[in-house]
């Protein structure tokens, strides 16, 4: 952190900000040039709140040189985080695929599906039970109900499941749930971050809407510095002037996330498009970008869905795109997580 002080600041105005600097365990330089005079910082400033040394009266501009998420940084983690969910690897040198619905409709219907997903090759199984739906008249999902259909469909197919916890009072229902999904609208939901924190459950964090990348990096680092080490950050599609898509896929997020976090990284090409026929193109270019899972929505009978039919992929659709998935996996020297 480089602090640049006002011209008119005086001697015992700089030694009152050195002591309180000094306070977070970090060294200070003053560097006296001809026309400002400079502190540079030196340690880990990842606790200095950098609006709280603009507000000191004496400092006229603040920077940061280094990031302020610690956890996430691939600086003090050089290797790849690799997250075991029953026996897959995400972030290794393997691929994985989550699929399934958009919500969990019935225990029949997710069966279904997770048997139709798990031949064409997914990895793991998704599907909201609780969902965050823009109006609240649209149907808002079965809660512990679909909780316990996901279960079964497990049960059923072996597959591991990833679904959406919206709200902390819902935390001891998901005990049995193998990751932990939290949604765009919650990605700075600070309390559920924390407490999600608290576990040791894998958890796959959306970016939100209007986010940066740092942003979701600071999220991330909400949940690890509570101890849960075990996040993957997901790429969904983010807010632009472009209303032909649902959002627009940020593809250059992937390689970035990865130069700048050891943590896995899972792009939803659903979510990112709203549009069925852009599901594949963008499934292979998060591949080849460098994506360690993707998340993709698959229904049965997307014209009758009860959320999202517009962006599911039918079972036969989901089959084709799974082969040149593959092929771009091999290409990318990753091998499908099939168990
Ligand atoms: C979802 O995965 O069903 C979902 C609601 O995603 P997002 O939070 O990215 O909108
Ligand atoms: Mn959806």
């Amino acid at each position: 952190m480089i602090i640049v002080l006002k011209n008119s600041a005086t001697d015992s105005q700089i030694e009152e900000l050195t002591r309180w600097l000094q306070k977070f365990d970090v060294k200070t330089n003053i560097v006296v040039g001809l026309h400002s005079k400079i502190i540079g910082l030196v340690g880990d400033t990842t606790k200095i709140d950098l609006e709280s040394v603009q507000a000191k009266e004496m400092v006229d501009e603040v920077k940061r040189v280094q990031e302020p998420y610690k956890q996430a940084n691939r600086r003090f983690h050089p290797d790849d985080t690799v997250i075991e969910v029953c026996g897959r690897r995400i972030g290794s040198k393997t691929l994985n695929v989550i699929a399934g619905p958009c919500s969990v409709e019935s225990e029949k219907q997710i069966i279904e599906t997770a048997i139709a997903v798990k031949k064409a090759g997914a990895t793991m199984l998704r599907g909201g039970a609780y969902k965050p739906r823009t109006s609240p008249y649209s149907f808002q999902g079965l809660g512990k109900e679909g909780l316990k259909y996901l279960v079964k469909a497990r049960e059923e197919t072996g597959l591991p499941i990833v679904t959406e916890i919206m709200s902390l009072a819902h935390l001891d229902q998901f005990e049995d749930i193998d990751v932990l999904q939290v949604g765009a609208r919650n990605m700075q939901n600070f309390e559920l971050l924390k407490e999600i924190g608290k576990t040791d459950k894998p958890v796959l964090l959306k970016r939100g809407l209007s986010n940066t990348l740092e942003e979701l990096l600071m999220s991330a680092e909400y949940i690890m510095s509570n101890g849960n080490k075990n996040v993957m950050l997901c790429e969904r599609g983010i807010r632009t002037f472009e209303p032909m898509t649902r959002n627009t896929l940020d593809i250059s997020a992937v390689p970035l996330l990865k130069q700048k976090s050891h943590l896995p990284v899972v792009v939803d090409p659903s979510h990112a498009t709203g549009m069925t026929t852009l599901i594949e193109p963008m499934s292979l270019a998060a591949v080849v970008s460098g994506a360690d899972a993707l998340e993709i929505e698959v229904h049965l009978d997307p014209k009758n869905a009860w959320s999202d039919g517009a962006q599911c992929l039918t079972a036969p659709s989901f089959e084709a795109v799974m082969k040149k998935i593959a092929s771009c996996a091999e290409f990318m020297g990753r091998k499908i997580d099939i168990q």
